[in-house]
């Protein structure tokens, strides 16, 4: 019989990608619809305390994600900005009002998605966080993963998609290609343009709304 993890790793090696991180499992929490909430609440406390994201110092704090726990869908972006920061939630700048219209155009609702972070606090200048900052940070988005379980990622652009599996690929190649989540095999990723790239390039704009589509088909057959 095919050992799916090796089917999974195999389809990884194939686009380029030969090292993950190492998870280790924790002893199976619960993850039952109302508990989510709770077990994100004590997740994000426990990452203001600990401070190990290494941004902290120079921002005014971290920004953790935001939306419906519950949904089968979740959309990892790269760092807050400067709306975010203020506000301590992400995708709420004029990147994130762009993104609720598109998500809106395709008959979903920003309120019933889940909406994170790699890297949970505004790099300096809205810089790109470097690998070792992702890396500092990544240990929690991989545990927001396991507590949300979503049947699917979305990474919004391909910083996104090098904070989870520490290796950059061309968006232009692997925009609206379905790959697996290495970590759980029930989780499919996605890649897709940043919001705030569609803002500076329109014409990338089809491709990007052909991507939620795509999602919310997945979706739907998820559910069926
Ligand atoms: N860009 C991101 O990647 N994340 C945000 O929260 C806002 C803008």
């Amino acid at each position: 019989m095919p050992d799916p993890i090796l089917a999974t790793l195999k389809s990884l090696e194939e686009i380029g990608i030969t090292e993950i991180y190492l998870q280790v499992k924790e002893e199976e929490k619960l993850t039952k619809k109302e508990d989510k909430r709770a077990l994100l609440e004590e997740l994000y406390q426990k990452n203001a305390q600990e401070k190990k994201c290494v941004l902290y110092e120079g921002s005014s704090g971290y920004v953790f994600g935001d939306g419906d726990p519950n949904s089968p869908i979740l959309f990892v972006g790269e760092a807050p900005g400067e709306e975010e920061d203020r506000q301590k939630k992400p995708f709420v700048g004029r990147a994130g009002q762009y993104l609720n219209a598109k998500l809106q155009e395709v008959g979903l609702r920003r309120e019933e998605v889940y909406i994170t972070n790699v890297v949970k606090s505004r790099p300096p200048g809205n810089r790109k966080p470097t690998k070792e900052e992702m890396a500092s940070c990544v240990p929690y988005l991989l545990k927001e993963i396991q507590i949300i379980k979503p049947k699917l990622i979305v990474c919004l652009g391909s910083t996104a998609l090098e904070g989870l599996l520490g290796k950059s690929l061309p968006i232009t190649k692997y925009r609206g290609q379905v790959l697996d989540y290495p970590y759980d095999r029930n989780i499919k990723l996605l890649l897709t343009y940043h919001p705030a790239y569609i803002l500076r390039n329109p014409s990338a704009e089809r491709e990007f709304v052909e991507d939620l589509k795509k999602a919310r088909d997945l979706l739907k057959l998820a559910n069926e």
